[in-house]
């Protein structure tokens, strides 16, 4: 039915449609479910994900190696406090974002979107527009299709993987998938989903994949954290009227390029970046 942006913009002009009306109507027809049965199930997926985002702000969550955790919680206690630099909204998404990353790290239930290293941003982003605007659950599961359309463009066309593209390809890709499904949220136009689509994966292009002794915790939790943010200001971005030059999927091209032209020690091997520091590799030998 659709394989790239352009495609999809296509049939969302067409048929006069929102992108996650489109790609419902293409899960019915690929799962033979109907639409009652797939929003049961995707509710499924966001009560994981509200659970996530929200079960280490008031209990500090270590991760299994012990080295890192508990930040999700100063998050929130700092925004609790008042007086932070960059207002409630803010460190809150932040705070959410880190609870998935650390409800990860420490073996917890998560839903990966794309990816569990880069799991953290959609449910963040998610949550914190439903707070803001009011909305319901079934807004929130209609933009969960509209992000799982941007993610499926870019799975099929390039990468999702760190090892095979850089972090890029998934904390750019998870705030990718998540400025979409913001706009259509508050209800930003189709074109304005994909320029803001566009601006998140343009915003971290040729990021590195650097994970501290090969471990999904240091640095990934921060990304997801600074993922969330890039998500919410692509999207107002977008909203605001501000377009992107070049349409999405050939963002998309360009990230799949990057990633590949990265040398393999900065795609989730652990060789480069910051785990190749001195402190780096200081935890690596202490851990293994
Ligand atoms: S640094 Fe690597 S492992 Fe960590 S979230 Fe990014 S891509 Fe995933």
């Amino acid at each position: 039915m659709f394989n790239k942006g352009e495609e999809l913009l296509k049939l969302c002009k067409e048929q006069n449609k929102k992108i996650s009306e489109i790609v419902i109507e293409k899960e019915m027809k690929d799962s033979n479910m109907s639409y009652e049965e797939l929003m049961d199930k995707m509710g499924k997926v966001l009560d994981i994900m509200k659970n996530s985002a929200t079960s280490a702000l008031d209990k500090e969550v270590i991760s299994v190696s012990k080295i890192t955790g508990g930040n999700a919680k100063k998050m929130e206690d700092y925004k609790n406090k008042g007086n932070t630099i960059c207002g409630d909204l803010i460190i809150s998404a932040m705070a959410k974002a880190l609870s998935t990353s650390e409800i990860n790290a420490s073996m917890g239930k998560i839903v990966a979107a794309p990816t569990a290293g880069a799991s953290g941003i959609l449910p963040s982003a998610l949550i914190t527009v439903k707070e803001k605007f009011n909305l319901s659950d079934k807004e929130l599961i209609h933009g969960l299709f509209t992000a799982a359309g941007i993610g499926e463009i870019v799975a099929k066309n390039a990468t999702i993987s760190g090892a095979e593209g850089g972090c890029q390809a998934e904390c750019g890709v998870a705030s990718s998938m998540a400025a979409a499904a913001i706009v259509e949220l508050v209800g930003g136009d189709v074109e304005s989903s994909f320029h803001a689509a566009s601006f998140a994966l343009i915003n971290i292009l040729g990021l590195v994949c650097d994970p501290i002794a090969g471990l999904v915790e240091f640095p990934c939790a921060l990304r997801n954290a600074s993922g969330v943010i890039n998500a919410l200001i692509s999207a107002d971005l977008a909203i605001a009227g501000v377009k992107s030059l070049l349409p999405f999927d050939e963002v998309v091209d360009a990230m799949y390029k990057v990633g590949k032209a990265m040398p393999e020690s900065l795609r989730e091997t652990a060789l480069g970046g910051i785990a190749a520091t001195p402190t780096g590799e200081e935890y690596k030998r202490r851990l293994l």
